[in-house]
Protein backbone atom coordinates (compact mmCIF):
# COMPACT_ATOMS: atom_id res chain seq x y z
CA UNK A 1 0.00 0.00 0.00
CA UNK A 2 2.93 2.76 0.75
CA UNK A 3 4.25 2.02 -2.84
CA UNK A 4 1.14 2.70 -3.89
CA UNK A 5 0.86 6.28 -2.25
CA UNK A 6 4.68 6.40 -2.92
CA UNK A 7 3.72 6.20 -6.61
CA UNK A 8 0.50 8.78 -6.70
CA UNK A 9 2.22 11.57 -4.65
CA UNK A 10 5.18 11.02 -7.44
CA UNK A 11 2.30 11.26 -10.27
CA UNK A 12 0.78 14.39 -8.28
CA UNK A 13 3.78 16.34 -7.49
CA UNK A 14 4.96 16.15 -11.46
CA UNK A 15 1.27 16.95 -12.52
CA UNK A 16 1.35 19.73 -10.82
CA UNK A 17 5.10 20.99 -11.63
CA UNK A 18 3.95 20.44 -15.25
CA UNK A 19 0.57 23.22 -14.83
CA UNK A 20 3.01 25.39 -13.18
CA UNK A 21 5.33 25.01 -16.37
CA UNK A 22 2.21 25.67 -18.49
CA UNK A 23 1.71 28.89 -16.73
CA UNK A 24 5.44 29.75 -17.09
CA UNK A 25 5.08 29.51 -20.87
CA UNK A 26 2.34 31.67 -20.64
CA UNK A 27 4.16 34.41 -18.44
CA UNK A 28 7.04 34.44 -20.36
CA UNK A 29 5.14 34.79 -23.80
CA UNK A 30 2.68 37.09 -22.65
CA UNK A 31 4.32 39.89 -20.16
CA UNK A 32 7.03 40.91 -22.62
CA UNK A 33 4.40 41.97 -24.94
CA UNK A 34 2.40 43.33 -21.86
CA UNK A 35 -1.23 40.67 -22.46
CA UNK A 36 -2.99 40.32 -19.88
CA UNK A 37 -1.52 37.21 -17.99
CA UNK A 38 -5.47 36.07 -16.78
CA UNK A 39 -7.27 37.32 -19.65
CA UNK A 40 -7.51 35.59 -23.30
CA UNK A 41 -7.41 31.96 -23.36
CA UNK A 42 -4.39 30.07 -24.91
CA UNK A 43 -4.21 30.09 -29.19
CA UNK A 44 -2.25 28.77 -31.76
CA UNK A 45 0.59 31.65 -32.82
CA UNK A 46 -0.13 31.10 -36.26
CA UNK A 47 -3.98 30.43 -37.08
CA UNK A 48 -5.50 31.96 -33.66
CA UNK A 49 -7.59 29.49 -33.52
CA UNK A 50 -8.59 28.88 -29.29
CA UNK A 51 -6.96 25.94 -27.86
CA UNK A 52 -9.39 23.08 -26.87
CA UNK A 53 -9.68 22.28 -22.82
CA UNK A 54 -8.94 18.62 -23.58
CA UNK A 55 -5.71 19.87 -25.62
CA UNK A 56 -4.46 21.99 -22.65
CA UNK A 57 -2.76 19.37 -20.77
CA UNK A 58 0.69 19.57 -20.18
CA UNK A 59 3.04 17.87 -21.75
CA UNK A 60 1.17 14.69 -23.21
CA UNK A 61 -1.40 17.59 -25.28
CA UNK A 62 1.67 18.21 -27.83
CA UNK A 63 2.76 14.43 -27.50
CA UNK A 64 -0.99 12.94 -28.87
CA UNK A 65 -1.08 16.35 -31.59
CA UNK A 66 2.45 14.98 -32.23
CA UNK A 67 3.79 18.79 -31.88
CA UNK A 68 1.12 20.23 -34.40
CA UNK A 69 -1.92 22.48 -34.35
CA UNK A 70 -5.37 20.86 -34.21
CA UNK A 71 -6.83 22.97 -36.47
CA UNK A 72 -3.90 24.51 -38.99
CA UNK A 73 -1.66 21.56 -38.54
CA UNK A 74 1.34 24.09 -38.33
CA UNK A 75 4.21 23.34 -35.65
CA UNK A 76 4.20 23.95 -32.36
CA UNK A 77 7.37 24.46 -30.85
CA UNK A 78 8.49 21.77 -29.16
CA UNK A 79 9.52 24.26 -26.19
CA UNK A 80 6.45 24.53 -24.21
CA UNK A 81 5.98 21.17 -24.16
CA UNK A 82 10.03 20.79 -23.27
CA UNK A 83 9.16 23.81 -20.44
CA UNK A 84 6.54 21.53 -19.01
CA UNK A 85 8.37 18.67 -18.90
CA UNK A 86 11.50 20.30 -17.12
CA UNK A 87 8.98 22.38 -14.38
CA UNK A 88 6.75 18.74 -13.52
CA UNK A 89 10.22 17.06 -13.05
CA UNK A 90 12.08 19.48 -11.14
CA UNK A 91 8.82 19.34 -8.29
CA UNK A 92 9.05 15.60 -8.82
CA UNK A 93 12.83 15.70 -8.22
CA UNK A 94 12.70 18.18 -5.57
CA UNK A 95 9.48 16.41 -3.31
CA UNK A 96 11.73 13.12 -3.97
CA UNK A 97 14.98 14.61 -2.52
CA UNK A 98 13.29 17.23 0.05
CA UNK A 99 10.24 15.43 1.07
CA UNK A 100 7.35 17.65 3.21
CA UNK A 101 9.61 20.09 4.01
CA UNK A 102 10.17 23.99 4.43
CA UNK A 103 12.90 23.67 2.10
CA UNK A 104 10.23 21.59 -0.60
CA UNK A 105 7.66 24.51 -0.02
CA UNK A 106 10.78 27.17 -0.85
CA UNK A 107 11.29 24.90 -3.79
CA UNK A 108 8.46 25.57 -4.95
CA UNK A 109 8.81 28.85 -5.64
CA UNK A 110 12.50 28.71 -6.21
CA UNK A 111 12.24 26.32 -9.38
CA UNK A 112 9.45 28.02 -11.61
CA UNK A 113 11.33 31.53 -10.82
CA UNK A 114 14.58 29.85 -12.21
CA UNK A 115 12.31 28.55 -15.47
CA UNK A 116 11.00 31.75 -16.21
CA UNK A 117 14.51 33.82 -15.92
CA UNK A 118 16.46 30.92 -17.68
CA UNK A 119 13.50 31.28 -20.63
CA UNK A 120 13.66 35.41 -20.22
CA UNK A 121 17.59 35.06 -20.66
CA UNK A 122 17.45 32.71 -23.68
CA UNK A 123 14.51 35.30 -25.58
CA UNK A 124 16.16 38.45 -24.32
CA UNK A 125 19.53 37.98 -22.97
CA UNK A 126 18.61 39.91 -19.83
CA UNK A 127 17.69 38.28 -16.42
CA UNK A 128 14.42 40.02 -15.06
CA UNK A 129 14.84 41.93 -11.75
CA UNK A 130 11.99 40.37 -10.14
CA UNK A 131 12.92 37.36 -10.87
CA UNK A 132 16.47 37.88 -8.40
CA UNK A 133 14.06 39.78 -6.32
CA UNK A 134 11.67 37.10 -5.41
CA UNK A 135 14.99 34.83 -4.79
CA UNK A 136 16.38 37.02 -3.07
CA UNK A 137 12.96 37.71 -0.46
CA UNK A 138 13.34 33.93 -0.26
CA UNK A 139 16.57 33.54 1.04
CA UNK A 140 16.11 36.39 3.55
CA UNK A 141 12.81 34.58 4.83
CA UNK A 142 15.23 31.70 4.97
CA UNK A 143 17.64 33.62 7.12
CA UNK A 144 15.11 35.11 9.72
CA UNK A 145 13.88 31.56 9.94
CA UNK A 146 17.52 29.90 10.51
CA UNK A 147 17.74 32.58 13.35
CA UNK A 148 15.18 30.41 15.31
CA UNK A 149 16.15 26.94 13.66
CA UNK A 150 19.66 24.85 13.74
CA UNK A 151 19.19 24.41 9.76
CA UNK A 152 22.24 26.66 8.64
CA UNK A 153 23.77 29.09 11.11
CA UNK A 154 22.10 32.30 9.66
CA UNK A 155 25.24 34.10 8.79
CA UNK A 156 26.05 31.78 6.39
CA UNK A 157 23.26 33.07 4.38
CA UNK A 158 25.18 35.88 4.63
CA UNK A 159 28.88 34.62 3.26
CA UNK A 160 26.34 32.70 0.37
CA UNK A 161 25.25 36.45 -0.84
CA UNK A 162 28.80 37.35 -1.08
CA UNK A 163 31.29 34.36 -1.72
CA UNK A 164 30.46 34.31 -5.19
CA UNK A 165 28.24 37.84 -6.06
CA UNK A 166 31.88 39.59 -5.17
CA UNK A 167 33.67 37.64 -7.58
CA UNK A 168 30.91 37.66 -10.52
CA UNK A 169 30.99 41.61 -9.63
CA UNK A 170 34.58 41.54 -10.80
CA UNK A 171 33.81 39.49 -14.32
CA UNK A 172 30.97 42.27 -14.72
CA UNK A 173 33.18 44.60 -13.79
CA UNK A 174 35.43 43.82 -16.75
CA UNK A 175 32.38 43.35 -19.00
CA UNK A 176 32.65 39.33 -18.88
CA UNK A 177 29.89 38.63 -17.36
CA UNK A 178 26.10 40.89 -17.18
CA UNK A 179 24.90 42.74 -14.23
CA UNK A 180 21.87 40.77 -14.12
CA UNK A 181 24.12 37.51 -13.66
CA UNK A 182 25.73 39.37 -10.33
CA UNK A 183 21.99 39.93 -8.81
CA UNK A 184 21.07 36.31 -9.61
CA UNK A 185 23.90 35.06 -7.68
CA UNK A 186 23.65 37.44 -4.81
CA UNK A 187 20.26 36.11 -4.35
CA UNK A 188 20.86 33.01 -4.52
CA UNK A 189 23.54 33.01 -2.35
CA UNK A 190 21.70 34.44 0.18
CA UNK A 191 19.25 31.29 0.14
CA UNK A 192 21.74 28.77 -1.17
CA UNK A 193 24.45 29.88 1.84
CA UNK A 194 27.53 27.81 1.02
CA UNK A 195 25.83 25.51 -1.28
CA UNK A 196 26.06 28.62 -4.14
CA UNK A 197 29.82 27.75 -4.52
CA UNK A 198 28.92 24.48 -6.08
CA UNK A 199 26.19 25.93 -7.63
CA UNK A 200 28.33 28.84 -9.19
CA UNK A 201 30.91 25.72 -10.40
CA UNK A 202 28.11 23.62 -12.18
CA UNK A 203 26.58 27.05 -13.52
CA UNK A 204 30.07 27.80 -15.20
CA UNK A 205 31.65 24.89 -16.11
CA UNK A 206 28.16 23.97 -17.82
CA UNK A 207 27.86 27.83 -19.29
CA UNK A 208 31.27 27.03 -20.76
CA UNK A 209 30.26 23.79 -22.51
CA UNK A 210 26.86 24.67 -23.56
CA UNK A 211 28.25 28.20 -24.83
CA UNK A 212 30.73 26.14 -27.36
CA UNK A 213 28.21 23.90 -28.28
CA UNK A 214 25.56 26.82 -29.15
CA UNK A 215 28.17 28.74 -31.23
CA UNK A 216 29.10 25.79 -32.83
CA UNK A 217 25.53 24.68 -33.53
CA UNK A 218 23.97 27.93 -34.35
CA UNK A 219 27.02 29.84 -35.46
CA UNK A 220 26.03 32.78 -33.63
CA UNK A 221 28.33 34.73 -30.53
CA UNK A 222 24.75 35.11 -27.92
CA UNK A 223 25.40 34.27 -24.69
CA UNK A 224 23.00 33.56 -21.72
CA UNK A 225 24.95 32.47 -18.75
CA UNK A 226 21.07 32.27 -16.82
CA UNK A 227 19.68 29.49 -17.85
CA UNK A 228 23.22 27.62 -16.63
CA UNK A 229 23.41 29.20 -13.70
CA UNK A 230 19.73 28.05 -12.92
CA UNK A 231 20.69 24.67 -13.40
CA UNK A 232 23.53 25.37 -11.10
CA UNK A 233 21.20 27.03 -8.55
CA UNK A 234 18.93 23.75 -8.93
CA UNK A 235 21.75 20.94 -8.20
CA UNK A 236 23.24 23.51 -5.52
CA UNK A 237 19.97 23.75 -3.64
CA UNK A 238 19.33 20.12 -3.63
CA UNK A 239 22.24 18.93 -3.18
CA UNK A 240 24.70 21.32 -2.37
CA UNK A 241 25.49 19.93 1.30
CA UNK A 242 26.23 16.38 0.33
CA UNK A 243 28.75 17.89 -2.53
CA UNK A 244 30.34 19.89 -0.16
CA UNK A 245 30.99 16.92 2.33
CA UNK A 246 32.15 14.55 -0.92
CA UNK A 247 34.64 17.31 -1.06
CA UNK A 248 35.62 17.96 2.18
CA UNK A 249 35.73 13.75 2.56
CA UNK A 250 38.47 13.68 -0.51
CA UNK A 251 40.68 16.50 1.07
CA UNK A 252 40.88 14.30 4.31
ZN1 LIG B 1 -3.19 26.76 -35.69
Amino acid sequence: MEIVITVVTYVLFFALGSVIGSFLNVVAYRVPIKESLIKGRSHCTTCGKQILNRDLIPVFSWIFLRGKCRFCKNKISPRYMIVELISGLSYLAAYAILGFSLKLAFAAVLFPVLIVLSLWDIDRQEIPYTCSIIIGVLGIISLVISIFTADMPWYEHLIGAAIVAVPFAILAFLGAMGGGDVQLMAAAGLLLGWSIVPAALIGILLGAVGGIIVKVVTKNNVICFGPYLSVGIAVGYLFGSQIISAYLGLMG
